[in-house]
This record gives C-alpha cells, structure tokens and sequence, in this order.
C-alpha cells in the first residue's frame, strides 16, 4: 500500500497511518492501493468536485482512499478507518451480511455520531471508525458492536 503526501500537513505523519493500517485485520485493507493526503481545494483545481465538508472519501475504481483536510490526529485517523470501513462494507462483507446489516441494524438509533444518520452505509463506517479507535466517548450499541464482533473482526 502507499501511503502518499502525509508530510504535506502536520496532524498524522506516515508512519502513524500505517501503524493504524497494521492494527486492523489484514483482510480489510490488502487490497486498498493508497492512503493519500490531498486537500480538498486541489481537487477543485482540476474540475474534481468536492462537497463542503467532506474531510475524506474511498474511490472504488482506484481502491484508494484520500484524506482532504485535517485539523487534529484523532480526526484523522477517524477519518481514515471511516474510509477503510466503506471498502470493507463494500468488498469484504457477503452480501447476505451487508444486506442483514442494511435490514436489521444499520440506519436505526442509537447512532455513534449525527453523520451515521445519513444512510446504513456511513452508519457502517462510523460504527467501523469507532469499534476501531475505540472511542470512549460516543456510545456503540450492542447490536451493532455485536454485529461488527462476530462478522467484521471475527
Ligand atoms: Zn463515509
């Protein structure tokens, strides 16, 4: 995997994103291509829209993950295990199991953040983010920690 540009900013250095890489189960992340840091007003530059607000996103065409602005580590790095979590709800999960997810858990409270209101898919990744880095401060509940237990991180 490359890990590109993160010297650009000061918040996370390359190393870090790859030590939080190497802690999650390889199968979420062999087959991501890169880790980019680009802001957000680069890709606007060349005619590639962003939406305000958006700190990170996961382009499946490229299996590449860009990260556009930071202002803190714990920011990036939920940025970035958000962003794994899209690739692993889209390529790692069966069907069946994103569909139990979609059905059955995800999209219903309680949510760990507002933006995991959004659909069942950013709630998937913010859940991910947050079993992750596990953050003690926002709540994951039991069902959708169970889920992500037995079928994610098994
Ligand atoms: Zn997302």
């Amino acid at each position: 995997m490359v890990i590109r540009d993160f010297d650009r900013q000061k918040y996370i250095s390359a190393i870090e994103v790859s030590e939080l890489v190497r802690c999650l189960p390889r199968e979420h992340t062999q087959n991501i291509q890169s880790i980019w840091y680009k802001p957000a007003s680069e890709f606007v530059a060349i005619g590639v829209p962003v939406e305000a607000g958006i700190k990170g996103a996961y382009f499946p065409e490229y299996r590449t993950i860009v990260v556009y602005d930071l202002v803190s580590k714990s920011l990036a790095k939920h940025i970035i295990a958000h962003e794994i979590g899209h690739y692993v709800y889209q390529t790692v999960l069966t069907s069946y199991k994103r569909k139990e997810w979609a059905q059955q858990i995800g999209g219903k409270p309680p949510f760990v953040s507002e933006y995991a209101r959004t659909n069942v898919a950013e709630d998937f990744s913010e859940c991910y983010a947050t079993y992750t880095l596990n953050s003690n401060d926002i709540k994951l509940s039991s069902k959708k920690a169970n889920f992500l237990r037995v079928n994610v991180f098994r």
